[in-house]
């Protein structure tokens, strides 16, 4: 480390402002010595636009340092070509300040220090602030120089202001190209640009030195074409070349502007005056027409992404089998998506409109028309099925989604809807319900046998068991009376063995049936065993019971009249729910008495005790 000197850290810092300190001492040295050397009329003052340059290149906090340095190249300079020390000081001092106050207003005007100016406000603003810092340089300069007269002041004023306008904007151009350059970005100069200016140029040659013609036009019209085709940075180059041939036909003390008869100071000024008009008007047109380009691109940009938005909502749609549908009510117009259109059978080439398609639905589009006029002050999305009939393919079922869009007046003004191809899934929910309907029957005719005698139809002994326990479940709950009646066909074997086994079914189903006469509605007959039934009465008292079971007898006794199997009688044992009772203990004692009814003689009703 060096501990005498500036640390590496200010010599980083110093490094632009004295970048920027002998750029200005360079232009100011050599616009002084083509003044007094070579007898050249100075146009501009370009060591302003380099102040300037440096104030906006410079970050804000950098402004003292690069002010300190600028002060000392500016009195410097000043001093080294022969000044005297108080009009180099006065000097130094309207240029600082400015370049201070144009640096100032520009940035204010533009925002940031990197915005580049766009659109006619910043043009204007910018031309305002040129403006305003050098009538206040031009003002602080005017004191102490020798002529005082107002063509010197609008000389010193125009000098400065044009150095401003043009050196300024190429010189942060040029910055921006090392920075981007630096970054690995190809530069490359432009060719057409650079005939273009020196076309320019040319043009302006001839037009100040023709004498008889002014040719001034044409260079107007070649400024606002170098504007149009190259913008902004055109403009300040285009300038520069007028300028510099000015400059150059001003050589020697000679009048730039001879195809007019004006003085040679007259002449600068003309050419001074004429250069800031033509900066005034070409700005605003370049930045115009930037302005345009850029919204230009940010449409192009725009369309751009929104394409592709749409293409991958379409193939969304595509991949999801939805199909979208809009309708606007007011104009009648439609936007169908592709996968819409292939849902409906229609060609992809109707869209986005394909117009009334109603005659191509197979009930004349009724059903949708109901659906969509039934719903029409509906503000939630409603769905319902409508078929299609592609042509050359078959019927189709189409899901539809719909939501009526609304004004502020309340009116219906649009319809949007969703569309799914629901063919298939509906011909499998079809095809689901009816394999339901079947399984549900099957297990029910299933249930059914498991609970059915095969022989008499009669419900089984277990499911007469199981409805013995809730019915006694009932009884026990509300205290409501059941009776339980078991009845055993008489001498049943000597039936078999004289008449055969089958005469002998025939005989338990004719007294199956005769049970199921005398059976009341909520009653159960039900088949316990081989020729034993049990008859479960609810809700009957023992008595009628008893009446009950009476005519059961007799009417086994009797028979059924015409009928050929042999006569049978029944012992019929009788028992009445008890509190506490269960279904077992029931029928324990019917059987009981059943079996008293047997020994007391068969044919008869016994009631259990
Ligand atoms: P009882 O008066 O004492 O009842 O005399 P019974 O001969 O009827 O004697 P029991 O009730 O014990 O006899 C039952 C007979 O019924 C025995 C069996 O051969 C016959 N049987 C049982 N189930 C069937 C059946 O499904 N069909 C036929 N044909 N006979 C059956
Ligand atoms: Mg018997
Ligand atoms: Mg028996």
């Amino acid at each position: 480390m060096n501990d005498w000197g500036p640390s590496p850290a200010i010599w980083r810092n110093l490094r632009t402002p004295l970048l920027f300190g002998c750029l200005w001492a360079l232009l100011a040295v050599g616009s002084l010595a083509l003044r007094d050397g070579l007898g050249a009329a100075l146009l501009i003052w370009a060591p302003s636009g380099v102040a300037v340059a440096a104030y906006r290149y410079a970050p804000r906090k950098d402004w003292l340092l690069l002010s300190g340095t600028l002060f000392a190249f500016m009195l410097g300079t000043s001093l080294v070509m022969g000044g005297e020390a108080l009009s180099g000081s006065a000097y130094t001092l309207s240029n600082l300040v400015q370049a201070v106050v144009c640096a100032t207003l520009s940035l204010r005007v533009l925002g940031s220090r990197t915005a580049q100016p766009r659109g006619i406000r910043d043009v204007a603003g910018l031309l305002g602030a040129a403006a305003v810092s050098c009538l206040i340089g031009a003002l602080i300069a005017l004191p102490f120089r020798a002529d005082q007269a107002l063509a010197e002041f609008a000389w010193w004023f125009l000098a400065n202001i044009i150095s401003i306008l043009i050196i300024t904007p190429i010189l942060l151009h040029a910055g921006s190209v090392i920075s981007r350059a630096r970054a690995g970005a190809e530069v490359f100069l432009d060719r057409d640009l650079t005939l273009g200016l020196i076309g320019c140029a040319a043009l302006c040659l001839l037009a100040l030195t023709l004498e008889g013609v002014s040719l001034m036009p044409l260079l107007v019209a070649a400024m606002v074409w170098m504007a149009v085709r190259y913008g902004n940075a055109a403009i300040h180059f285009t300038l520069l070349s007028y300028v510099a041939v000015a400059t150059m036909l001003s050589l020697g003390g000679e009048n730039p502007v001879s195809f007019i008869a004006v003085t040679r100071a007259e002449g600068v000024l003309l050419i001074q005056s004429w250069l800031v008009t033509l900066l005034a008007t070409a700005l605003p047109i370049s930045s115009m027409l930037m302005k345009r380009d850029e919204l230009q691109f940010e449409l192009i940009r725009r369309n751009a992404g929104m394409h592709e938005n749409l293409m991958l909502l379409d193939l969304a749609e595509q991949m999801a089998g939805i199909g979208r549908w809009r309708m606007d009510l007011v104009t009648g117009e439609q936007e169908w998506s592709q996968r819409m259109l292939q849902m409906n059978g229609l060609p992809a080439d109707l869209s986005p409109d394909p117009g009334d398609i109603r005659h191509l639905l197979p009930d004349n589009g009724r059903e949708l028309m109901t659906q969509l006029s039934r719903n029409r002050h509906e503000r939630e999305p409603f769905t319902f099925d409508y078929k299609v009939k592609p042509p050359r393919s078959p019927e189709r079922i189409l899901r539809i989604s719909v939501l009526n869009e609304f004004d502020m007046a309340d009116r219906r003004i649009a319809l949007f809807g969703i569309a799914m191809d629901v063919t298939e899934q509906v011909h499998r929910e079809q095809a689901l319900d009816l394999a339901r309907g079947r399984a549900v029957r099957l297990a029910a005719e299933a249930q059914q046998l498991a609970n059915t005698d095969p022989l008499t139809s009669l419900p089984n002994r277990r499911c007469t068991f199981a409805r013995l326990e809730s019915m006694v479940d009932v009884a026990s709950k509300h205290g409501t009376p059941l009776t339980a009646i078991m009845f055993d066909i008489d001498f049943f074997k000597a039936i078999n063995d004289r008449h055969g086994h089958q005469t002998g079914d025939e005989v338990i189903v004719q007294v199956a049936e005769l049970a199921r006469r005398q059976a009341r509605q909520g009653d159960l007959v039900g088949r316990i065993g081989g020729e034993e039934f049990v008859w479960l009465l609810p809700g009957i008292d023992s008595r009628g019971a008893n009446a009950l079971a009476e005519r059961l007898r007799l009417s086994v006794e009797r028979g059924i009249e015409g009928s050929a199997l042999p006569n049978v009688t029944i012992s019929i044992g009788l028992s009445q729910f008890a509190k506490g009772d269960d279904g077992d203990e029931m029928l324990a004692r019917a059987d009981a008495a059943l079996y008293e009814a047997k020994e007391g003689g068969r044919n008869q009703v016994r009631r259990a005790a």
